[in-house]
This record gives structure tokens, C-alpha cells and sequence, in this order.
């Protein structure tokens, strides 16, 4: 019987471990019950109010901890709403959890400003405010992005984003919309409404397909017109989502929280798979992949960039010295050396045993050249403290330019044969197309 929460719990863990949330109820049996559920499937710290004093104090003393509120709409001795008015008064998502139902109230509710509600008059009602924290807390501060293609409802739409606690942008049009993305990697999700100029909403799902196939931005359609084509055309073309109009807030919102909740965890999925386990830096697999998006920027934008492949001279004879967990020490060393020279500004990935790849972004080939002969020059001067043993390591780099119109692995090559004439030049050397004057003369 307990062993079977193990695995919801690690669950938990991984979900939304050391967040708070607060839980106004009167009712002992549906506060226990929701209690319990979010501590052990969601990993949150729960506070619960039974009342609208102790709320006043929690508020007062820590208001600004909570996540999030599940709030119901009466407490005894208050009036209705009050909590609900307390709790958004210090700009905390509310989910209401409430044993009235009809039109009004929900309206009522909306209108105040809650982000969902759950009406307890059905057996699956826990089971909702256990999905909506989920969804509230993973997806809640999702960044959408909605580019204006001539509706005239677009405002509305980012009003209505933007009082579900969406962070929202608009933006003038969809070449707008892409250079955001562009510039920009953290926006979740696009919402395009189809109501103005069709084309141009279609244009830009299809180039945010194009561009940024793997990163995984996600899209939603709106469409109040008749066109019983347009949903299955905006789904096939790449699209995530579609709604019609007139919209239902809630249905919309809901729509949109479960899929900032997906994308988030898709997100947090991908940065676990495009990590080397040893080092910490990205793997082969991402720098692949982050190697042709930056083609596809350079040949867009006719910006500079330049790869480079850095091998450890002899890592071989340093295993056969001194043992493979050392050599394993001296790795994460080098990477941690490289990634705190290179900063965020260019990408550095393991990729494979002890050769490590560079993507110089913004940076011709000579200024490629000299930031590696830099590093070169660095990791030779310092020796590496390696289980009590200082050990010094040089290495050897191929650079070549990002320039033209070549496929990603043809760059790749290019700066691979560089290493390769590294090497037989001698080692602890950066080689490129600029050092082939004095080779071929020497
Ligand atoms: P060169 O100067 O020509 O690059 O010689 P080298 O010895 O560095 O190159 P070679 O490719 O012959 O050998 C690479 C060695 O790296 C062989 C392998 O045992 C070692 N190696 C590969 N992956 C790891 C790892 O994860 N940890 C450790 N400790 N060693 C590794
Ligand atoms: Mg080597
Ligand atoms: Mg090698």
C-alpha cells in the first residue's frame, strides 16, 4: 500500500517541489481531501484558512509567498466573495472552489478577476482543482505572443490573456511576431486569430513550423468565420490548437493553461536530453541542431558566425597515466573553463569523448580564431588540479567560417579537417583557412 506512493511522489518532486499555495475552506472534509491530494501528487507546501481572520493574518504576514489560492466563495460570519476579494487584492491567482453554481456566479467570478472555477457538485470535483493547480502552476506566467493580423478582436483576446495572469505581447503583425521569436526564446505560445487577414495568420504558423521545428513553440488558431475547412487546414499545417468564436473564456483558458502546462514540461524535458550527463555542457545531439537553426539565422540575416572543434592533445596517454576517473575530472575541468570563458554568448557542447564543439555566433573567422587561441593559450597556462595532481593539457582546434550557402555538416567538416591538420602540425595549435599561407609555405 505505501509502496505505491513512491512513484508519485518522485512524481511530485518533479513537478512543482517547495511551491506555495493557499487553501481558503470552511469545509474539514474537502480541505483534508485537497490537502492531502496536492502534497503528495503536486509536491506543494499547503496553508489553509478555515476563515476569514486567520486569511487576514496569512495575508498580512506572507501574502506574497503563494503561487497560487483555491478559494471558496463563502466562509461563515463573511460576506460572499470577501475571500476572494482579499486573496486577489494581493494579485494571487485564485481557483474558487465553491458549492454554488449558475451563470451569475461564475460570471461573477470571472468578472472579479479568478482565474477558474470549481463548482463541488460532482464526484470528480477534487480531482478538478488537482488537474487546475497542476495546469495553474505549471503553465501560470506563460509568455504568449499575439501578433495583430487585422481582427478586430485581437485586443480582446490579449485582455482576456492578460487577466489570467498570461505574460502577454502584442505585436504589430506576423513578421513582428517572428522577429520576437527570433530575438527571443521564451515566448510559449502564439495565438493568431484568423479573422483578419487569413493568409498572413497562415504565412506565419507555416514559417514558425519552418523556423523552429524543434524548439517547440506553440500555436493557437481563432476563427469566428465559416470555414469548415480552416480548423483541419490551421492542425495540419502545424498548428496546436483551434478555437471558435464566439470564444467561452473559460474553455479558452483552460485550453491555454493545459498547453503552457505541456509546453513547459516538454521544455524542461528537452534541456534534461540536450545535456552531456559527464559535463553539464550541451551534447552532440543539440549542438547538431542548434548548428543549422544558426545557418538558417546566418543565411537570413547575413550575419557573421563561425564553428570551431577543440580536441585534448594525448587525453589517451593522461587516461593511461593517471586513470579514467581522473581523465573523467579533467574533462568536466576543461568544460567548466571553456563554458566560463565563453559566457552565454556562444554555445559550447561535449561532443564525444574529450573534443568539445563552439558555435561562435556573431563572430567572423578571425575573431573565431583569436577568441580560441585565447582559450588555447589560457588552458595550457593553468594546470588542472585533478585528485591532487596538477596537470597541465593543452589543445588542439579546427575553426571555420559559417559563410555561404552550405549545409550545417559541410561547416562542421570544414572545421574538422582543421583539427585534423592541428594535429599533424604539431598539436596545441588553432587551425583554419587562414593558416594555410604559412603552412603550405613552411
Ligand atoms: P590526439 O592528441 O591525437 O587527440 O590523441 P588522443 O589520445 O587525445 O586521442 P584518441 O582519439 O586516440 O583518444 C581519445 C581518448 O579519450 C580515448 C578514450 O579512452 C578517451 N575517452 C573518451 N571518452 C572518455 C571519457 O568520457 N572519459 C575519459 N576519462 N576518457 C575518455
Ligand atoms: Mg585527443
Ligand atoms: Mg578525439
Amino acid at each position: 500500500m505505501g509502496v505505491d506512493w513512491y512513484p508519485q511522489r518522485e512524481a511530485a518532486l518533479l513537478r512543482h517541489f517547495g511551491r506555495s499555495v493557499l487553501l481558503v475552506e470552511d469545509s474539514r472534509m474537502f480541505s483534508t481531501i485537497v490537502r492531502f491530494r496536492l502534497e503528495t501528487e503536486l509536491g506543494v507546501r499547503v496553508t489553509h484558512c478555515a476563515a476569514m481572520q486567520p486569511l487576514r493574518d496569512v495575508l498580512n504576514d506572507s501574502g506574497d509567498e503563494y503561487a497560487l489560492a483555491i478559494v471558496d466563495l463563502n466562509l461563515p460570519g463573511a460576506s460572499p466573495c470577501e475571500a476572494l476579494d482579499a486573496v486577489l487584492s494581493q494579485s494571487i491567482p485564485a481557483l474558487v472552489f465553491t458549492g454554488s453554481s449558475g451563470e451569475a456566479t461564475r460570471d461573477l467570478m470571472l468578472a472579479k478577476g479568478a482565474t477558474d472555477y470549481v463548482v463541488k457538485d460532482n464526484p470528480s470535483a477534487v480531482q478538478q482543482v488537482v488537474t487546475g493547480v497542476d495546469r495553474m502552476l505549471a503553465g501560470g506566467h506563460a509568455r504568449v505572443l499575439v501578433p495583430d493580423c487585422g481582427s478586430p478582436d485581437t485586443q480582446a483576446v490579449a485582455a482576456l490573456l492578460q487577466r489570467q495572469r498570461f505574460q502577454v505581447q502584442t505585436v504589430a503583425d506576423g513578421a513582428a511576431a517572428l522577429a520576437v521569436l527570433d530575438a527571443e526564446r521564451d515566448v510559449d505560445i502564439v495565438v493568431i486569430d484568423l479573422d483578419g487577414r487569413r493568409d498572413d495568420g497562415l504565412v506565419l504558423l507555416c514559417e514558425i513550423r519552418r523556423r523552429y521545428a524543434d524548439m517547440g513553440v506553440r500555436v493557437v488558431g481563432i476563427c469566428g468565420q465559416d470555414d469548415d475547412m480552416l480548423a483541419s487546414r490551421f492542425l495540419r499545417s502545424g498548428g496546436d490548437d483551434f478555437v471558435r468564436k464566439p470564444i467561452r473564456a473559460e474553455e479558452f483558458t483552460c485550453r491555454l493553461f493545459h498547453l503552457a502546462a505541456m509546453h513547459k514540461r516538454f521544455q524542461a524535458l528537452n534541456l534534461i536530453a540536450s545535456r552531456d550527463y559527464l559535463t553539464d555542457v550541451y551534447n552532440r545531439r543539440y549542438f547538431y541542431e542548434a548548428g543549422r537553426r544558426l545557418v538558417d539565422r546566418v543565411e537570413r540575416f547575413d550575419g557573421k558566425a563561425s564553428i570551431a572543434i577543440m580536441d585534448i592533445d594525448h587525453f589517451k596517454r593522461l587516461n593511461d597515466t593517471y586513470g579514467h576517473e581522473v581523465g573523467d575530472m579533467v574533462l568536466k575541468a576543461v568544460a567548466r573553463r571553456l563554458k566560463a570563458r565563453l559566457g552565454g554568448r556562444h554555445l559550447l557542447a561535449r561532443l564525444g569523448g574529450e573534443e568539445f564543439g563552439v558555435l561562435f555566433e556573431g563572430l567572423g573567422l578571425a575573431e573565431a580564431v583569436a577568441s580560441c587561441d585565447m582559450l588555447r593559450r589560457e588552458l595550457a597556462a593553468a594546470p588542472i588540479e585533478a585528485d591532487g595532481e596538477p596537470i597541465t593539457i593543452t589543445v588542439s582546434t579546427g575553426v571555420a567560417a559559417i559563410e555561404g550557402h552550405e549545409v550545417f555538416d559541410n561547416h562542421l567538416n570544414a572545421a574538422d579537417q582543421f583539427l585534423y591538420m592541428a594535429k599533424h602540425a604539431g598539436r596545441d595549435r588553432v587551425f583554419s583557412e587562414l593558416s594555410l599561407p604559412a603552412a603550405l609555405a613552411g
